[in-house]
């Protein structure tokens, strides 16, 4: 074989297994289609670091959030990647959300969320003086982080430890040989291939595209592309919250609701919310129009946002296994 791994795509999560595999194997390569990395679904995002606490008990996706929060609380420590324990409330306007809540508080602790705490007005009004809440779950430990600081963290340690990241290569055929795989990489309309024993797919919004090469094709793993947009609050209004305020999430597991995320400037923007793309393209742009479902969603719990204070702001793409009506489906690795 020419080499030995190859992982296909430097989103957060090929640039996470690239500098995880290379403390222990030689000869690895990870190759982004893209001029750098981070350019698609990982630096479009709230940047959360988030709890596990909606997932289904004993899934992937609640296992393994909540593992993941303490290995990057540790990483970010460690390299001093600039994040920040914000801690993250939701929040019920009625008392038929603070039924709501009770349930989101039982799948915490189903979940090993072992930190929410419900509040009393008087303990939220404590953490948040100007929202606008019934009663709220708290939690502590979600936190923020920088996630382009994040990404080039990892991409140092990744070549540090002896990791190739080939840029501008985009893998564009599969083939599966004995006790390999031959790759076809397409770059700047030249085409090359090369063997490699091991391939990991990381390839975001195209991975079951990329599965497809080698022949895993089972309609149940198609990827359905869902937009989620953002409007930046402006006007000084960031310093009025403290926390990341989330309302009660959608019962259709399409998204948690428009909520209020902090960057790690302090910068507060409002969304995403959940629009299906049924074309599967890349589409990121913003609706201005949209803006208007965003004031009234936010001003239930942020009573001091004025329509004016919103701008269009970035958005991105949630690659997600199920479709509009579908049950929540979870990972498949
Ligand atoms: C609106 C929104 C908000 C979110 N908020 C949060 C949040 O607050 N907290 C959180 O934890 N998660 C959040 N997420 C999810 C998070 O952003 C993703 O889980 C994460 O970024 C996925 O990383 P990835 O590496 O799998 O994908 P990507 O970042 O998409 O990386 C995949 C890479 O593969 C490359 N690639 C694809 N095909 C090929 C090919 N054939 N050859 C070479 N390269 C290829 C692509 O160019 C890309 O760079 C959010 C997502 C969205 C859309």
């Amino acid at each position: 074989m020419d080499t030995n791994i190859v992982i296909i795509g430097a989103g957060v999560v090929g640039l996470a297994i690239a500098q995880e595999l290379s403390k222990w194997f030689d000869d690895v390569f990870l190759m982004e289609k893209n001029a750098t990395f981070g350019q698609e679904t990982s630096s479009r995002n709230s940047e959360v670091i988030h709890s596990g606490i909606y997932y289904p008990q004993g899934s992937l996706k609640a296992t393994l959030c909540v593992e993941g929060k303490e290995l990057l609380y540790n990483y970010c420590q460690q390299k001093q990647i600039a994040h920040k324990k914000i801690g993250k409330l939701i929040v019920s306007t009625n008392a038929s959300e603070d039924r709501i809540l009770q349930a989101i508080l039982r799948q915490a602790q189903n979940n090993n969320v072992t930190d929410a705490q419900l509040l009393t007005m008087k303990e939220i009004k404590q953490l948040e003086p100007h929202i606008n809440a019934t009663s709220a779950l708290y939690f502590p430990s979600t936190g923020i982080v920088d996630s382009f600081g994040l990404m080039k963290q990892l991409e140092n340690d990744a070549i540090n430890q002896g990791v190739q990241v080939l840029y501008k290569k985009e893998i564009t055929a599969i083939r599966k040989i004995t006790n390999g795989y031959e790759l076809t990489v397409s770059e700047n309309n030249e085409r090359f291939s090369f063997t490699a024993s091991v391939v990991i797919n990381a390839g975001g919004l195209y991975a079951d595209k990329i599965a497809a090469m080698v022949g895993i094709y089972e309609p149940s793993y198609t990827l359905h592309y869902w937009k989620g947009e953002y409007f930046s609050v402006t006007n000084g209004k960031h310093k009025l919250i403290n926390h990341l305020i989330y309302p009660i999430p959608h019962q259709n597991n399409t998204g948690l609701g428009i909520h209020a995320t902090l960057d790690i400037n302090h910068r507060l923007k409002l969304g995403p919310n959940a629009l299906y793309l049924p074309t599967h393209t890349l589409d990121y742009s913003v609706d201005k129009a949209h803006g208007e479902s965003f004031y009234n969603a936010a001003k239930k719990f942020l009573p001091f946002i004025e329509f004016d204070d919103l701008q269009a702001d970035q958005a991105g793409i949630r690659p997600k296994l199920q479709k509009p009506g579908d049950a929540v489906r979870d990972f498949i690795i």
